[in-house]
């Protein structure tokens, strides 16, 4: 039986788990077989007999077979970058050289935006404007930013009565795992490639099984730049064997994984065997906190996209809005007509569509079951809470849902508490700072928050309070790549972003000499 006939305490039918099927007999024609990226090249590996379909959640096609690599290919990936770390091809060369190869895998990508765009939309069903103007984007920014963070990177000295001196060293960490979650496939996965490899280490890194596409381009540009070989290798396959083979092999000690809480967890237990350096980016159900002094056309705005930005699928995606009494009512009706009149749902590679699918089908029946599940807790469906219907033949089938706006849940509530990932804000109403606060923290997660004041004392007092890693006080999403970057409580472990990046994908040593 499968999971998802099982029913849940409320009698709702539990969603199923969002995994790809795969195939043991590639199509005799199929020319879109992706291969990992191993050594330096792109190498075939006769004992994989198993592929991942990868679908484009918009209209069903195929994109790609992606190899379901296990141990065997972990192992060869091991190999690669051992050779590459005793020959000191990468570690050995200046900061300088490393920041000029990043710099050319910036360019590379840049020159190549509309493909890396067209490739990220098709495989997450995001529209294609934004896969162009964010994620890719980002990528090209992520690379520029690290190669002059290291290039900058300073040392420091320590004297001791000018008869002692330390001064400390930064080594690279050694050898990296890097897994990555669908949402933000190469913004992600450029994030942490970019300031590993910037410090000298070498990367095994993975994409999700559902996104493989643009970790794929990556690999072609690194192939073309000709970095040394060895220092960046590309791993596809399931979580469940491909990632956990990487988390669990001795020689790879350095673990940087983005995803779920629950898969962090596992991610966690398993490096905790082998003392693994970890960085955890996880889970959050983010809270936006409007006070009654703030504009309520601007608060409905923000909203509009805090919420709903990506189809509602970015970790800081505010999905639970916290609204002073005095303009609760005000701010839902204008939250209502604006996701009502400005969202243009549509096929992603249409330069007009502000809004695509969810990640799949399976991603877009769990966000179902939430809308299902509110009005069971005794919410009302504002507006949305159903799959929207499209005209266009060409996407007629893809796992498009309609934003989504519930009021009137409690605020401890399974859906206002539960991590959902998509189109799908649940509204509260305050009367106090003391009961927002309360509200705003009531959750496991603590990832980020947004706070609508014009009052700054208010806006300071209450962002010290928040147990978010992240506070963007009458904005949202507006990123500093040099500021830290993580979450509180169950959203993860360690910070990432500009001198952290430097510091965790490296290994300080203190050299103490006596004059
Ligand atoms: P997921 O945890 O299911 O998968 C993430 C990655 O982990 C994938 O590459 C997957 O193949 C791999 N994986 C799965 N099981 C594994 C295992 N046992 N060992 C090693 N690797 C394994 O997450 P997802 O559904 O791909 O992504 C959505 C989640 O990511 C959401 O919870 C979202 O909040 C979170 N996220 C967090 C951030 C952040 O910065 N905090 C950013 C983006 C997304």
């Amino acid at each position: 039986m499968s999971q998802h006939s099982l029913t849940d305490q409320h009698g709702l039918t539990n969603p199923p788990a969002n995994i790809p099927q795969s195939t043991n007999s590639l199509p005799s024609s199929s020319s879109n077989v992706i291969r990992n990226f191993i050594g330096g090249q792109f190498i075939n590996e006769e004992y994989i007999n198993e592929w991942i379909v990868n679908k484009n959640p918009a209209t069903n096609e195929v994109i790609s077979y992606v190899p379901c690599s296990k141990e065997e290919t972990i192992q060869k990936a091991v190999d690669a970058s051992v050779q590459c770390w005793k020959s000191k091809s990468w570690r050995g060369l200046s900061e300088e050289d490393r920041a000029k190869y990043l710099d050319l895998i910036a360019d590379q990508i840049e020159k190549r935006i509309d493909e890396f765009a067209l490739a990220e939309s098709r495989d997450t069903g995001k529209p294609i404007t934004l896969a162009k103007n964010m994620d890719v984007a980002r990528a090209v920014s992520n690379f520029r930013f690290f190669a002059q963070a290291v290039r900058q990177q300073s040392t420091k000295a320590h004297l001791m009565s000018n008869k002692t001196i330390n001064y400390t060293t930064r080594r690279p960490a050694g050898i990296v795992g890097i897994i990555v979650p669908w949402n933000l496939p190469i913004y992600l996965l450029s994030w942490k490639v970019a300031p590993a490899l910037a410090c000298g280490n070498c990367v095994i890194a993975k994409s999700s099984e559902l996104t493989p596409m643009t970790a794929h381009l990556l690999a072609e540009v690194i192939e073309q730049v000709k970095l040394p070989s060895g220092a960046f290798n590309l791993v596809h396959g399931y979580g469940k064997d491909c990632g956990s083979a990487i988390v669990a092999h001795p020689k790879i000690n350095v673990i940087t994984f983005t995803g779920g809480t629950a898969t962090g967890r596992v991610v966690s237990q398993m490096a905790a065997k082998h003392f693994k350096k970890v960085s955890l980016e996880l889970g959050g159900k983010n809270p936006m906190v409007v006070f009654g002094d703030y504009d309520v056309t601007k608060a409905a705005e923000l909203a509009a996209r805090s919420g709903f930005l990506n189809q509602g699928q970015i970790c800081l995606c505010t999905s639970r809005i916290i609204v002073h009494e005095s303009i609760h009512d005000e701010f839902v009706e204008k939250l209502k007509q604006l996701l009502e009149k400005n969202t243009k749902i549509g096929n992603p590679l249409e330069n007009t569509t502000t809004f695509g699918t969810q990640i799949s089908e399976e991603h877009l029946i769990k966000i179902d079951y939430y809308a299902q599940l509110a009005k069971l807790e005794g919410g009302t469906i504002v507006t949305g809470g159903k799959r929207a219907e499209l005209q266009d033949e060409s996407v007629k089938n893809g796992a498009f849902y309609t934003p989504t706006i519930i009021t009137g849940l409690d605020f401890k509530s399974r859906t206002a508490t539960e991590e959902i990932f998509g189109p799908v804000v649940t509204v509260h109403k305050f009367s106090t700072e003391e009961q927002a606060l309360e509200m705003a923290n009531h959750v496991e997660y603590g990832l980020c928050a947004v706070v609508l004041t014009n009052n700054l004392s208010i806006g300071h007092r209450f962002s010290d309070e928040l147990e978010s890693g992240i506070v963007w006080v009458n904005t949202w999403l507006l990123r500093d790549l040099r500021t830290p970057f993580g979450g509180m409580k169950q959203s993860g472990v360690g910070r990432e972003g500009g001198d952290y990046s430097l510091e965790f994908y490296s290994e300080d040593k203190n050299i103490c000499i006596n004059l």
